[in-house]
């Protein structure tokens, strides 16, 4: 079985994860850096993470490697923090998932995870179980050291600190319990914010579902409204995504953050080319058009997104899931320095949070799961196809089958875990949307 999913490597704790597996892991990836290098390493706050970093440390320190530790923090100042001083990272972190669940992320001296080729060259290794382990002068060295601090001062540089001070924001965030609790209330102190923090204890035992999703937010809306705050923002585990609900308690989805911060960013430029994935709605092209910008269109992943944005020099990437690159920055997803560049934006106008995004293009959404088996899934999506030829409209077929209607779309993906298909449909039209959706969920179920 192939050990990394569309998502890294993950599983449940003490079943999948255990910590034999972990050092071996830790075998694997030493031997696949080979001796003598710098490896930053850091993890979330699960029941089971202090676990597996330890054996993952000790098969990493047996390969002669010195590693460096950075306790429990947000993924992407790990991602920022490898660059130019590390030879590589390591995230103990299994995102979103429930608290059972654990995994790990590994991450180039770049800032972005592995790409499938370094997967391949990792999986190589593990399966031939030959583990170059070093002699006992050579066993690598172990560290505690501090990343925050530096991390802190580069993104204040990075936005207009003293214009978010001077508009004293009321904000809930909700840490989810995870990373973002050991950065986001500093943060947000030093952004002048009067902030009441939600879930905040780090246990690894969540208060609410780690993905934050308008059905798991419900806590955080009706903060937001009982307080009269300007905003909300709550995160992932790892704290690479963020999603925010409005004054008006309306949740946002990364597709409108995503492209309410994309034409901020092609403003401030003039032009240049914004980087996402084909799940997100047509607002973003409504946008890029708009600012005469330019677009590249992904398969789904924060990876493809990165690589993307690196190869075009692209200003901005996001994902409709709530994740936002700022190649200033780092080219990984970042979620507190998505909540600093959304304050700095609030902090230009003088109008609510609801009341800017009123001004973008409306799109209705809507999304199906259906089930289908593994071995079906080529065979259905080749049938999606000829008939979405037959219908003779324009398609993507980036990741999945994205059929082009003149007011909206349908995009048809098979999960990379699960046995399901995804429906994904919007439009202009509320009641487009509804008879979009039933009809391709029939079809779907129809082929099989
Ligand atoms: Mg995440």
């Amino acid at each position: 079985m192939a050990l990394f999913s569309t998502t890294g490597i993950r599983g449940i704790s003490n079943h999948d994860m255990t910590p034999e597996f972990a050092l071996q892991l830790g075998y694997t990836f030493g031997t696949f850096t080979g001796k003598g290098k710098k490896i930053l390493i850091a993890r979330d706050t699960r029941t089971s993470s202090e676990m597996l970093k330890n054996s993952f440390v000790s098969g990493l320190l047996s390969t002669g490697n010195n590693v460096f530790d950075a306790g429990i923090i947000p993924i992407p100042v790990v991602n920022f923090s490898v660059k130019g001083k590390y030879d590589a990272g390591v995230m103990i972190t299994s995102s979103h998932n429930p608290p059972e669940y654990n995994g790990i992320k590994f991450i180039l001296s770049n800032g972005l995870e592995f790409a499938e080729k370094e997967e391949m060259k990792f999986e190589k290794i593990y399966a031939s179980k030959k583990f170059k382990l070093a002699p006992w002068n050579e066993i690598g060295s172990y560290k505690k050291v501090e990343i925050l601090s530096a991390y802190v001062e580069k993104i204040k540089t990075l936005v207009d600190l003293e214009k978010i001070k001077q508009r004293n924001f009321k904000i809930v965030a909700d840490v989810g319990n995870g990373t973002q609790t050991f950065l986001i209330p500093q943060i947000l102190k030093e952004a002048g914010c009067e902030a009441t923090i939600l879930n905040y204890s780090t246990d690894g035992f969540f208060s609410r579902i780690p993905e934050p999703r308008p059905d798991t937010l419900i806590r955080l809306i009706e903060l937001v409204l009982s307080k009269k705050s300007d905003l909300g923002v709550a995160y992932d585990v790892d704290g690479d995504r963020a999603i925010f609900v409005t004054e008006n308690g309306e949740v946002l989805m990364g597709d409108v953050t995503g492209s309410l911060l994309a034409a901020e960013t092609l403003k401030n430029h003039g032009k240049g080319t914004i980087v996402t994935t084909v799940a997100t709605s047509s607002l973003i092209d409504d946008v890029v058009n708009n600012y005469n910008g330019k677009i590249i269109k992904t398969e789904v992943g924060a990876n493809a997104v990165g690589e993307a944005l690196l190869k075009s020099n692209a200003i901005f990437g996001f994902e409709e899931n709530g994740g936002c690159v700022f190649p200033e920055l780092s080219p990984a997803r970042d979620g507190a320095f998505k909540t600093l560049k959304i304050l700095e934006l609030l902090a230009q106008e003088s109008r609510s949070f609801s009341e800017i995004i009123s001004e973008l293009p409306k799109y209705y959404q809507a999304k199906a799961r259906v089930e289908c088996p593994e071995k079906k899934k080529h065979f259905v999506m080749q049938r999606i196809k000829s008939l979405a030829k037959e219908l003779k409209q324009k398609t993507d077929i980036t990741d999945g089958i994205k059929i082009l209607l003149g007011n909206g779309s349908v995009l048809i993906r098979p999960s990379g875990t699960e046995p399901l298909i995804r429906v994904f449909v919007e439009s202009k039209f509320k009641k487009d949307v509804e008879e979009l959706l039933e009809k391709w969920v029939s079809e779907v179920k129809r082929i099989q």
